[in-house]
């Protein structure tokens, strides 16, 4: 059978992110199986998930939070689910575990 690859330049062009932040215009929320949820006691709000979600699904909040201990913050972290797809690297890179992967309910 005779190939049909003719060369790289007749290609067709794919995998191309036409602008910045187009990510966002996709609505991604019937991918996840799991889904995060970060519990605000344990965050201490260093961005990590914020830094590597893929898709900016992790959005910063000026709503101040004030842990059980006392220890208090001006902002909050949240997760927007429109655009998560729940990869679950937000998980995996949190530094002290405040993500949890839960199962997403159908
Ligand atoms: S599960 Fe993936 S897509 Fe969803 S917030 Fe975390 S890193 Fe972003
Ligand atoms: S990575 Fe963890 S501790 Fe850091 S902001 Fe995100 S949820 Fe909070």
């Amino acid at each position: 059978m005779a190939s049909r690859f003719t060369g790289w330049k007749n290609m067709p062009i794919a995998a191309i992110i036409p602008w910045p932040g187009s990510t966002r215009e996709n609505d991604r929320s019937s991918w996840r199986v799991l889904k995060p949820v970060i519990d605000q006691e344990k965050c201490v709000r260093c961005r990590m998930c914020w830094t590597y979600c893929p898709d900016g699904a992790i959005v910063e909040t000026d709503k101040p939070y004030t842990t059980k201990s006392g220890r208090r913050y001006r902002i909050t972290f949240e997760i927007d689910y429109r655009y998560c797809k729940g990869c679950g690297i937000c998980a995996a890179e949190c530094p002290v575990k405040a993500i949890a992967m839960v199962p997403e309910e159908v």
